[in-house]
């Protein structure tokens, strides 16, 4: 396997077309290795080739730890698909391992929305972020593992569900709505919404007293109807909240992960569930 892994990095672009003609070979084809679950679903999209994620389904991806045996599968992938600045050690797996192998880093494809907290590293939440990350895996693999009609009914894909969330919140009576973790600043950039988060980028940060007060004053002001939570973080804190104000709960997923308890099989079915639960709280025509 590592042999392999290393004659994919030294044939770069031809990574998948050198597995391809390696057929009889003793090892299995090697993979291509994801970071998380947005990604997953990208390169699931564009290829046939087998694809593993260093995220296991239901595991929050903040703060991803590795295995040595994970840190094997992305030296000896064929490609590499991750988001610098967001899971460290996988940053650092892929500068120790694989400094010139064929990678694909999310980061360089969209424009980075800083916060107090720092970049915001849920650019898969905003459809259309996605497309550019898609390209630029479509241009690492051959074209026998990636016809270019995947690309683009991947593209047509996401501008439907731009679409879909522009005119589905374009006419609401509400523009705020309160969340679990700050994972959705590029859906409320892109859609015209406030996003207010108990936690902050990272589900992990316990919220201090002052800012579950300065939660509860917005969400009374704001005249908000629910209380989202998620379904891989936990929803005390949204729940406990919700039952002093009175409110409604529902789920709001950053689809880092998908599970038996998704609402939808993938990516965009998830989309289309947060879109439809945003316009119930929201009171949108
Ligand atoms: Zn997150």
């Amino acid at each position: 396997m590592l042999l392999t892994g290393m004659m994919a990095a030294a044939l770069g672009g031809c990574a998948g077309a050198s597995e391809q003609s390696s057929g009889a070979s003793d090892s299995a084809r090697a993979e291509i290795v994801v970071a998380d679950y947005p990604l997953q679903y990208v390169v699931e999209q564009l290829t046939d080739l087998p694809v593993a994620n260093l995220t296991a389904p239901g595991v929050e991806p903040h703060d991803l730890e590795l295995t040595p045996q994970q840190v094997r599968q992305v030296q000896e992938a064929s490609l590499v698909v991750y988001q610098s600045g967001f899971q460290a050690a996988v940053d650092d797996a892929v500068a120790q391992v694989r400094p010139d192998g064929p990678s694909v880093d999310a980061s360089a494809s969209f424009e980075p929305l800083t916060t107090s907290d720092g970049v915001d590293p849920h650019f898969w939440l905003s459809p259309k972020n996605l497309i550019p990350v898609a390209q630029a895996v479509a241009a690492q693999l051959s074209d026998a593992d990636s016809e270019a009609a995947k690309l683009q009914a991947f593209t047509d894909r996401m501008n439907k569900l731009d679409a879909d969330l522009r005119d589905g919140l374009a006419d609401c009576q509400r523009q705020t709505f309160v969340t679990t973790h700050a994972a959705f600043g590029y859906l409320a950039r892109d859609y015209g919404l406030e996003q207010v988060a108990i936690a902050g980028l990272d589900p992990n940060n316990e919220p201090s007293a002052a800012r579950l007060a300065e939660v509860r004053a917005t969400a009374e002001k704001t005249g908000v109807t629910t209380i989202f939570y998620e379904t891989l973080a936990s929803d005390a804190v949204a729940k406990s909240l919700a039952d002093d104000l009175g409110l409604a709960t529902d789920v709001l997923d950053p689809v880092e992960g998908v599970t038996s308890a998704s609402r939808g099989d993938d990516y965009a079915e998830i989309m289309e569930a947060n879109l439809a639960a945003l316009r119930k709280a929201n009171g949108c025509r």
